[in-house]
């Protein structure tokens, strides 16, 4: 057989066949042009083998060239401070990366800020990330704290050291959607709940407690993605301890990541619960090869430092150990779990919303001091209201709570927004919007705009964004082209892939949905085809604010401009209509257009108007006529016009406003 003909066989070149046959125990010989039949035939055969031990092999090079690589990465990755906001100049020099570069992944995300502009810690991290660099919050003496937190390490620091007595910790749940979140909170509540009022509780407030080994523990169990909300909005710090949670079988997903971000900078320390351990593809070195390369988490039996324990929330696997070892955390690294349970009670709205019967409803986690029945509140020094009654996680009315309980208040004015401190006092007294329904505080001082609101058009969307990050930026560049004629109202907005209940809402409030980096499902998609709801996904928030910038323009009043032509006087009337006449005349100036609107003028009186449909000069349609020249016009409208007439000559231009 021909050496060419096996290649063609075998599906490789000539050379290549030439190499290969002799790993396989023949050698052809270098210039051989045929071979043995019987050789042939055995090449043929074992080839498949040696091509799968080539590949085999190959992909093992391959793999460990990317270890040593990420290795090498790992070792040398510059790590950096920020503070909670940083200008772009400072960041530059901080990274040791030119601020063109900066600049440039500031753009891709959608973020167009100037060399003096700051930037939050959040977009320097992801900013930093992409370049190599690792960010990490400053430590809490040089940082800026936000007023909120100094506001509750106010309230502590005045506290006599003697009268801080030990509070139960507070863990909060975070980490991907779907990865077990909500399960795990009903299994630690079911199985670890204060009098074994296990599975009576349907209804539960945004938070609860359990008693482990005689130690209460409390959890906070916002709905969704609230307690990403809760513990980001302005630096509030509420939880002690972060329970990062991450499928088995799914690894570390975009909001893992952004939940080890908000956890980090509110420095709190964390364990990892590695879920859905019963799922047969659950893996568990791969969730914590994840972990250690893609969040520098190196679990304790990595030789790292982050506890990862194991379980199962579904089959109710290794819940206790993971409690154990959140209170083991909270003993060892949470700071300062104290408060003083006889001061005035002061605290953070962790839930708010309107109720129909009962006016705002707010729950809050008391963080000092005990909150009585009874108590005025204030928020920013301004009155909220009295409490009327409170509730426990069970609805069970109580009298009173202590630090780290979570309760609902009934009786207040205004229904607070998540990450409020509210402190007990009486405050200055504000006028109560009766009509409020929004769940947005709003006091005299800013009631101004109210009348200009509602003239305002308003764009409806619906924002559905992979990321609490996303969004919040999306919303903010949305309040930034908005203006007092046109303004996008965000409906909702929240995280995940697009469902029915989003379709439900964009149909009852008219919106747009806007997808950023989330998925459309064909059957979802179709649903908003039969109910003629839009919806639109991006991958870059340029590109998404353009759209709504462009809706925005369309809504805006054009404006119209016009423009004066010629003058023309009325020398013939050669034919006249129903509904038009032929006349003939003289331009007196400027000149005259085609499709321009007319005035008809008698003894300077304007008598009526119509619009030019025809003009012609010496028998040719033309476009236009200039002064002193003769010609003939076809014009549509009441045929009024008579000999000795003027007839003034005018355009229309309608300009559309364009958005900053
Ligand atoms: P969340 O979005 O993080 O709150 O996730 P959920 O708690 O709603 O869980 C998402 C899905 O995963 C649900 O269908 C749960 O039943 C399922 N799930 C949660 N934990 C486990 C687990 O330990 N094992 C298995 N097999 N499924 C789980």
């Amino acid at each position: 057989m021909n050496v060419t003909e096996l290649a063609r066989i075998l599906r490789m070149t000539p050379q290549e066949l030439r190499y290969f046959a002799p790993q396989l125990g023949y050698d052809i010989g270098a210039k051989a042009i045929k071979v043995n039949q019987n050789v042939a035939n055995k090449i043929i055969k074992n080839m498949p083998s040696l091509r799968r031990q080539i590949e085999e092999q190959r992909r093992l090079e391959e793999k460990k060239k990317k270890e040593r690589e990420d290795a090498f990465r790992a070792e040398n990755k510059k790590t950096i401070e920020v503070p909670k906001f940083i200008t772009v100049r400072d960041f530059s020099a901080l990274a040791g990366v030119p601020v063109n570069l900066i600049l440039a992944e500031l753009m891709k995300n959608g973020i167009f800020a100037s060399l003096n502009e700051k930037i939050d810690f959040d977009t320097a991290w992801l900013a930093g990330g992409e370049l190599g660099v690792e960010v990490i919050p400053q430590s809490e003496d040089q940082d800026e704290s936000t007023e909120n937190e100094n506001k509750l390490k106010d309230i502590l620091s005045k506290e006599g050291k003697n009268d801080l007595l030990p509070r139960p910790p507070v863990i909060v749940v975070m980490g991907h959607v779907d990865h077990g979140k909500t399960k795990l909170l009903d299994a630690i509540r079911s199985t670890n709940v204060i009098g074994g009022e296990a599975g009576g509780i349907t209804q539960h407030i945004g938070a609860y407690q359990v008693k482990r080994k005689e130690q209460l523990i409390t959890f906070i169990d916002t709905p969704g993605h609230e307690a990403f909300t809760a513990m980001r909005s302005r630096g509030a710090k509420i939880a002690d301890v972060a329970i990062l949670v991450v499928a088995a079988d799914d690894g570390v997903k975009p909001q893992t990541v952004e939940a080890f971000k908000i956890i980090k900078a509110a420095q709190i320390p964390f364990v990892v619960a590695i879920n859905k351990i019963d799922k047969p593809d659950a893996n568990l070195d791969k969730v914590k090869q994840e972990l250690s390369t893609q969040l520098n988490i190196i679990p304790e039996d990595w030789g790292g430092k982050t506890i990862c324990s194991p379980i199962s929330a579904l089959k109710n696997q290794g819940i206790a150990e993971l409690l154990d070892m959140v209170l083991l955390t909270a003993e060892t690294e949470a700071v300062d779990i104290k408060a003083n349970p006889n001061a005035d009670a002061a605290g953070t709205i962790i839930e708010s919303n309107m109720s129909k019967e009962a006016g705002p409803v707010a729950t809050i986690l008391v963080q000092n001091g005990t909150l009585r029945t009874g108590d005025q509140l204030t928020l920013n020094g301004i009155n909220v209201g009295k409490v009327r009654r409170l509730n426990n996680y069970l609805e069970q009315e109580i009298k009173e709570a202590g630090p780290a309980t979570p309760v609902q208040i009934i009786g207040l004015k205004i229904a607070p927004q998540i990450g409020d401190i509210l402190e007990v006092g009486d405050g200055e007294r504000v006028k109560h919007r009766k009509d409020h329904g929004s769940g947005q505080l709003s006091f005299p001082s800013n009631n101004s705009g109210n009348e200009e609101e509602d003239t305002t058009k308003k764009f409806n969307v619906i924002i559905k964004s992979d990321v609490l990050g996303s969004a919040e930026a999306i919303e903010e560049s949305l309040a930034k082209i908005s203006t007092s004629d046109v303004r996008a109202k965000i409906i909702q907005k929240s995280l995940g892939n697009i469902t029915d209940g989003d379709i439900k809402k964009a149909e009852a409030t008219g919106a747009v949905i806007l997808g950023f980096n989330v998925k459309i499902a064909p059957n979802i998609a179709e649903i908003a085809r039969e109910k003629n709801v839009e919806i639109k996904t991006y991958r870059i928030i340029y590109d998404l604010i353009n759209f709504v910038k462009e809706k925005l323009e369309d809504m805006i009043e054009p404006t119209i401009i016009r423009k004066d032509l010629g003058r023309l006087k009325v020398l013939a009337i050669f034919r006249t209509e129903k509904d038009s006449q032929i006349i003939g005349g003289k331009v007196l100036d400027s000149q005259i257009e085609n499709d321009s609107t007319i005035e008809v003028y008698r003894e300077k009186e304007l008598i009526s108007t119509g619009k030019l449909k025809k003009l012609q000069a010496a028998k040719q349609n033309v476009t236009f006529v200039e002064a002193d020249q003769e010609c003939g016009i076809e014009f549509s409208g009441k045929p009024v016009i008579e000999v000795g007439d003027i007839l003034n000559f005018y355009k229309e231009e309608v300009i559309k406003k364009k958005l900053k």
